[in-house]
């Protein structure tokens, strides 16, 4: 049979994560495509723990869900945090309510009481692995149902029928008689199982859209039959596609680098970032265009553009989105992120003044790509002399091929150049026209700018002298040269 999904109404979404852990980014891609899809149609979207298997429950998870979320900016029309109209939104507060459904399947015939000891399944299992045939439970279904007192499994009575569907990503897909067994439907705790458990509350809240991960499709066909069962029309199906690792062949592992996604906020990345990137993981905007913002997503996504194919992790790509982010910051906020992961040893240094750090901002931003490459920078020794004297080799200072007395020479007449500008006048403009008109009499630049480099630096590779000397002050900036200098004598 074909059941017909639902037409164009008030889209309503949800994520509905079990709190059994972290939250890796397959988690959040399905809240992020769910909230995405809200948002554009102007819908709602629902948070929902399902806390139904106690056994797996971590404690802490369902907070730490909903921080994930709100770091993420992925914000929720009703939650078990904020209420709503379909509250509560924790699966294990709502057992009367399924348990009503349950009793709505009992009187039409589709549910009942599985009468049988483990031990007895035990045993129909191995007789069915004995006779080398799969074990259905439907093959050993009772000729009467006993009333249903709570104690015992209850069980779906399934019809025997083979479902065909549409899945807005994956296109017609269908599935034998054999998909669909008597499944449990509340087990002996009182608890219903997710097979069940999701259809009620996707039915309460209204939901109109179900965006998950592949692992459903395989029960698809039983939650269709609950549908069926229960005269109502199933929602839109739009599975997502696989996260492969960086092979890009396998399932996304954690020894390929899943982690939970806060750790992506430790690390420096922007949630914007963060969001971009996943959306771009299972969705094809359909043009060129990379760099999305939050709105820029929600004008564009569409569900139609989710692939079927395993979309592959690609850490490079997402930090270079980052870096497009980070760049697209307000001053402000770069500044913020920069202080934030500037380590002790060199917030803890006098110089650290906020003008410091302040005037460093676009030099940092240039060459970093997650806020946490300001503590690598640090540590390669890329900012201390920023803040402090660096120590320096004197077989470094000179230019190659050229002599000390000749270095000293250069040096001598850059301070000579650098002493004459007033403290008023000191700007990377100033400094750099005083020098570079005296380099550029030079046969070469080299041996004259080097040396201020180095002296500046303590080292080879740096920011351009000027922009160093602008930056640590006049009179840092003449101290570093004598320092050379009396090392050169
Ligand atoms: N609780 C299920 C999970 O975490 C949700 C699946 C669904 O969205 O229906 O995998």
């Amino acid at each position: 049979m074909i059941i017909s999904m639902n037409s164009e109404k008030n889209i309503v979404t949800r994520f509905a994560p079990s709190p059994t852990g972290m939250m890796h980014v397959g988690g959040i891609r399905t809240a992020l495509y769910a909230w995405l899809w809200a948002r554009k149609n102007k819908g709602t979207f629902i948070l929902r723990i399902e806390d139904t298997d106690k056994e797996r429950e971590v404690a802490g998870s369902a907070d730490h869900i909903m921080a994930a979320l709100g770091w993420l900016g992925i914000a929720y029309d009703e939650g078990p945090d904020i209420g709503g109209p379909h509250a509560p939104y924790l699966q294990s507060e709502r057992l009367s309510l399924y348990r009503t459904y349950a009793e709505t399947l009992i009187q039409k015939g589709f549910a009942y009481p599985d009468p049988y000891t483990d031990e007895e399944l035990q045993q129909f299992r191995e007789k069915a692995d004995d006779e080398k045939r799969p074990f259905l439970f439907r093959d050993h279904r009772p000729e009467t149902f006993g009333t249903w007192d709570g104690t015992k499994p209850l069980r779906f009575k399934t019809p025997i029928a083979s479902y065909a569907w549409h899945d807005v990503a994956r296109g017609d897909l269908s599935a034998g008689v054999e998909a669909v067994d008597d499944f449990i439907l509340i087990k002996s705790d009182g608890y219903p199982t997710y097979n069940f458990a999701h259809i009620v509350d996707d039915i309460e809240m209204g939901v109109t859209h179900v965006m998950r991960g592949e692992e459903f499709i395989s029960s698809t066909p039983k939650f269709l039959a609950v549908y069926e069962a229960l005269g109502l029309t199933p929602p839109i199906f739009v599975t997502l596609p696989p996260i492969l690792g960086p092979g890009g062949t396998k399932k996304l592992s954690k020894r390929d680098g899943a982690k939970d996604v806060l750790e992506y906020r430790d690390e420096g990345y922007l949630p914007e970032a963060i969001v971009n990137f996943l959306a771009l993981l299972g969705w094809n905007p359909g043009t060129e265009k990379e760099i999305f913002s939050p709105e820029e997503l929600i004008a564009e996504f569409d569900i139609a553009r989710v692939q079927r194919s395993g979309a592959q992790l690609d850490t490079k790509k997402l930090d270079w989105i980052n870096r497009e982010h980070i760049r697209a910051l307000s001053y402000e906020k770069q500044e913020e992120g920069i202080t934030a992961h500037l380590p002790e040893n060199i917030r803890e240094l006098p110089t650290c003044t906020t003008n410091r750090i302040h005037s460093l901002v676009p030099i940092i931003v240039e060459r970093i790509e997650k806020f946490s490459d300001v503590r690598t920078m640090a540590e390669s020794g890329e900012l201390g002399f920023f803040f402090s004297s660096p120590v320096l080799d004197a077989e470094k200072i000179s230019f190659k091929g050229s002599i000390p007395t000749e270095t000293r020479g250069h040096l001598e007449t850059a301070r000579t150049l650098l002493t004459d500008i007033a403290d008023s006048d000191w700007d990377i403009a100033m400094i750099k026209d005083r020098i570079m008109s005296y380099a550029d009499t030079l046969p070469k630049r080299g041996p004259a700018l080097h040396p201020l480099r180095y002296a500046l630096s303590g080292r080879e590779q740096s920011p351009d002298p000027f922009t160093i000397a602008s930056i640590i002050g006049r009179i840092d900036t003449l101290a570093r040269i004598d320092t050379a200098l009396g090392i050169l004598a």
